[in-house]
């Protein structure tokens, strides 16, 4: 045991948070084993991306769950906390091609092997950098589970996802537009896109009527893509063209005979009416050429140049093929009008790139079989989501869900196990790599080039990560997980699919809870960006303020359904709130005198034998509502409220009443009493610490080991739960009298100015009922509201200098008399302090002006230094007298 003559006066945390946490790892706290007297808890990490390090967001997510699986180990709950990371596809592949690029050199220069080697390496070093940031952060992960969602045993199982969903025919290959990003050179999810908002133009073309002189107007955001139309369409109910359906229009540039199709899609209000169908370059149009069987003609490339089919346009750049198609029509008298018109453009997330929508053959999963099971599950609560709010969301999204484009034209993934024949040209899925095509026998066989969607194997991490698809003792005991944390962003595209996959593939949900956390913003509500500047390095600030405070800030703004304003300032509150638990500890454990632990046994021997005051019986009940209403909102998710009624309780309940009491007895004279309420200060103190340790376990681990304990970690101590026992209303009722009086007296003497260091003497006036109890108090109230005298009288006196006030229990009388204005004088003293301080610097100013020094006469010079001297004797002779009328 630590002496704790030595613990340091300040909190060390940067030291504190490495050594703990490479104890407890070594320890193997961190590590599940499957304990068949424990119920099983578990949640599996949501990878990080190898692509960078962590942001706020991971450190909002991690805390959470590391919150929650400290207090459900400390629970009894056998926990598995599983960690990993994910690949991320596009996104790494990303990364490594723009640092590929600083050396001048593209992906296509090193070959797919060479570069996908490149990116493996990659991987090793960010994993290795993102995973130490989670052990900064105190994240309890087993780490000897450790899975990536390309390692050998995740590719098995992606592997055997894909050939059963291939054999139950829920994944096809068709043609399909998707959302291009002629850059990446591959197809992005509608998810992936983002949109910005453009100022663009409204072209309005005239397309002449076949066989009239007549034409109709149509308007486009992008006149290039004309080239391609296939029709054009109205609303079915718009009377204007009623007689133009079923005609034809000749398509400008192209002389081409198109029909015009009645289609509901059509908006009446936006510009005439009538629509240009593109099936091949815009989603609603490709829908509608499905419904109306039109051609789909392709005018721009994979490349985002034009066509053969676009015809004197072909090569050109897409923008450049634009500006010619508008200077044509403008030749021929096509252009109607062109509007200014603000609207929103498609980019892709990681490059930028303005996407282009193009048809193209890929791989789909039938999504609509799948998502049904999900929502039954969700509508019978085998999963909720938290807040319950976005159960709706889950719905909406869900009921009108698309296939699934999961194939991607990259290099980094896991590539697609399909296998083209070169004989019969018919395709062979396999789960090991085929020799021979299974059709037609032939050994001419090519494998895919593209790989899978980043999220398609993420969508198997609650079971691929315990060994599926082998049965294994993990699968069996903590599948379905319990809770999953994490961000409102990804419910689509992460959620969801890990509901269609795991029902599909383990019969049952993958986790019970689904908790929703807010995204990190700055103070001021804005979103963390580079470009803005405003980003905060949770590294940084561990660094600065100690993983414990920012994991408390975070605890404490996690109000479920909104995101946090994250502010420095706040932070440093609650950096304070971690020095307040320091001193108080280290305070405590100077005036300990056992070194003994103390047993709950213990002190109910002392409250049995009523040998509690007052204070030790109130904070002993205020405890239990405490842990009970910690304990309910751990389990409903509000960390917020967990740790805002902690922060209280220790602070304002346990530092500010029941310690200022507790040093009566210990600086008093009667050993037993010292003993006693230091046996009920450690007891509280360490239940403290145990409510606190999931929120910051560095500092709570470290003042716990040099209490009295018994155990080794307090990682491993149980967290607290009620003893109904201890509940003492009259305790907590008496208490609250004692501290409305006590709180009265103070503001009474801070209103009146009355120096905080000067006892006064103070007249109590009560009912006879109250009487007894505030007799019993006298010293109590004496101690704290710094009284010197107190008389119960039974009327308050009039006369002399006094202050009257009123609380709940009695009428109290502040006798001035004797006091002297000492706070007029501070106050005097303070202002002259100021006037001498101004002059002194003025003076000292012309000194340290070398000008001054060796320009001015000599006797000025001297003059000024002499005034100088004067003036700093004058201030401190004020500043000796301020003092003096300060000290107590
Ligand atoms: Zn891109
Ligand atoms: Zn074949």
């Amino acid at each position: 045991m630590t002496d704790a003559k030595n613990i340091p006066k300040a909190y060390d945390p940067v030291a504190v948070e490495k050594k703990w946490y490479g104890w407890w790892e070594e320890q193997g706290y961190f590590r599940a084993q499957i304990d068949a007297d424990k119920s099983p808890y578990s949640i599996v990490l949501p990878p990080p991306n190898v692509t960078g390090s962590l942001h706020m967001g991971h450190a909002l997510n991690i805390t959470l769950q590391d919150l929650i699986t400290r207090w459900r180990r400390m629970q009894g709950f056998d926990v598995l906390w599983l960690p990993g990371t994910d690949h991320a596809g596009i996104a790494t592949q990303n990364v490594v091609e723009r640092r590929l690029a600083e050396e001048g050199k593209k992906r296509t220069d090193l070959g797919r092997e060479q570069f996908e080697k490149l990116v493996w390496e990659w991987k090793e070093q960010a994993e290795s950098s993102i995973l130490n940031q989670a052990r900064r952060l105190g994240c309890s992960c087993d780490w000897s589970r450790q899975r990536f969602t390309l390692d050998e045993g995740l590719s098995r199982a992606v592997r055997e996802v894909f050939v059963r969903l291939y054999q139950d025919g829920l994944i096809y290959r068709g043609e399909y537009l998707v959302n291009w990003c002629p850059r990446c050179t591959t197809a992005i999810s509608d998810l992936e896109v983002e949109y910005q908002p453009a100022q663009g133009k409204l072209w309005h073309i005239r397309y002449p009527v076949e066989g009239s002189d007549d034409f109709v107007v149509v308007a486009t955001t992008r006149p290039e893509t004309m080239l391609g139309d296939t029709a054009i369409a109205v609303h079915p109910d718009d009377e204007r063209y009623t007689q133009l359906v079923g005609g034809t229009v000749i398509l400008p540039l192209m002389d081409r005979k198109i029909p015009v199709i009645a289609d509901k899609f059509v908006d009446r209000e936006f510009g005439t009416g009538v629509v240009k169908v593109t099936p091949g370059h815009d989603p609603n149009d490709f829908e509608a050429g499905r419904r109306h069987q039109l051609p789909i003609v392709k005018v721009i490339g994979e490349d985002g140049k034009m066509t053969e089919e676009a015809g004197t346009y072909a090569g050109m750049d897409r923008y450049q093929a634009r500006k010619k198609v508008v200077a044509d029509l403008e030749d021929q008298e096509l252009i109607e009008q062109i509007e200014e018109h603000s609207h929103n453009i498609g980019q892709c997330q990681r490059c930028e790139t303005v996407i282009e929508p193009l048809v193209s053959e890929q791989w789909f999963v039938k999504a609509k079989p799948l998502a049904e099971v999900t929502v039954e599950a969700v509508k019978a609560k085998r999963t909720v989501f938290v807040p319950a709010n976005y159960e709706r969301v889950y719905f909406e999204w869900m009921n009108n869900i698309h296939d699934w484009c999961i194939s991607r034209q990259l290099w980094w993934g896991h590539r697609i196990p399909a296998w083209y024949c070169g004989d019969c040209h018919q395709v062979t899925v396999a789960r090991e790599d085929p020799h021979i095509c299974e059709h037609c026998q032939s050994g001419s066989l090519e494998q895919e080039t593209d790989v899978l969607d980043t999220w398609f194997s993420s969508a198997l991490w609650p079971f691929s990560t315990m060994g599926w698809p082998d049965q294994t003792p993990d699968l069996e005991r903590y599948y379905p997980t319990s809770t999953l944390v994490t961000g409102f962003d990804i419910i689509f595209f992460w959620v969801a699919r890990m509901m269609m996959m795991g029902l599909r593939f383990m019969g049952d949900v993958p986790f019970r809870a689904v908790h929703i956390n807010g995204l990190v913003r700055d103070e001021k509500g804005q979103k963390m960006s580079k470009s803005r500047g405003n980003v905060i390095d949770p590294l940084q600030i561990m660094d600065e303020y100690g993983t414990d405070a920012m994991r408390f800030t975070l605890a404490i703004m996690a109000v479920p359904g909104t995101d946090i304003p994250f502010s420095i300032s706040r932070m440093a509150g609650y950096r304070a709130f971690c020095n307040k638990i320091w001193n108080a500890g280290r305070f405590l454990l100077l005036n300990l005198e056992d070194q003994k632990p103390v047993s709950k046994e213990e002190i109910n021997k002392l409250q049995e034998g009523d040998q509690l005051d007052l204070g030790e019986r109130w904070i002993l009940s205020r405890l239990q509502k405490v842990i009970s209403e910690t304990n309910d909102n751990l389990e409903k998710f509000r960390f917020h409220e967990a740790s805002n009624e902690l922060y209280h309780f220790f602070w304002h309940e346990f530092c500010d009443w029941f310690v200022e009491l507790a040093k009566m007895n210990f600086t008093g004279e009667d050993p037993d009493k010292k003993s006693k309420t230091c046996q009920v200060a450690i007891y509280i103190l360490e239940e403290n610490l145990r409510l606190l340790h999931p929120f910051i376990p560095f500092i709570t681990e470290e003042l716990w080991q040099q209490l009295p304990h018994s155990g080794d970690s307090l990682m491993v101590a149980a967290y607290p739960v009620v003893h109904p026992e201890w509940m003492d209303s009259e305790a907590e009722e008496e208490m609250e009298g004692f501290q409305e009086l006590v709180a009265s007296i103070r503001t009474s003497r801070s209103e009146n100015n009355i120096d905080p260091r000067s006892k006064i003497f103070v007249q109590l006036a009560c009912e006879q009922k109250s009487r007894n109890f505030l007799e019993s108090q006298c010293e109590q109230i004496k101690s704290l509201a710094h009284l010197s005298q107190i008389d119960l009288v039974p009327h308050l006196e009039a006369e002399g200098r006094r202050v009257q006030g009123v609380s709940k229990l009695a009428e109290f009388s502040l006798i001035l008399d004797e006091v002297i204005d000492v706070e007029a004088d501070r106050r005097r003293l303070i202002q002259q302090i100021g006037r001498s301080e101004d002059n002194v610097r003025h003076l000292q100013k012309q000194l340290d002006n070398s000008d001054f020094v060796n320009k001015a006469p000599e006797q000025v010079v001297a003059a000024t230094r002499e005034r100088h001297a004067e003036a700093v004797q004058q201030l401190e002779k004020l500043q000796e007298k301020l003092d003096g009328l300060t000290q107590p």
